[in-house]
């Protein structure tokens, strides 16, 4: 199923949710780590990666 996990893939990499008011950024994890991105809503800077959840 490659359409599936491109599909899986442009919904989770590169995504990070910000721990304040949960946003969703698309942004270079090296970017993140660095600090460089800022919530375009809060401007906080604490991010976490968006986890895949298996959802049942
Ligand atoms: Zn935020």
């Amino acid at each position: 199923m490659v359409k599936l996990e491109a599909a899986y893939k442009r919904l989770f990499v590169d995504i990070f949710v910000c721990r304040k008011c949960n946003t969703k950024i698309r942004a270079n994890p090296r970017k993140i780590a660095e600090g460089k991105i800022k919530c375009r809503k809060c401007k906080g800077n604490v991010f976490r990666a968006k986890k895949k959840k298996a959802t049942k």
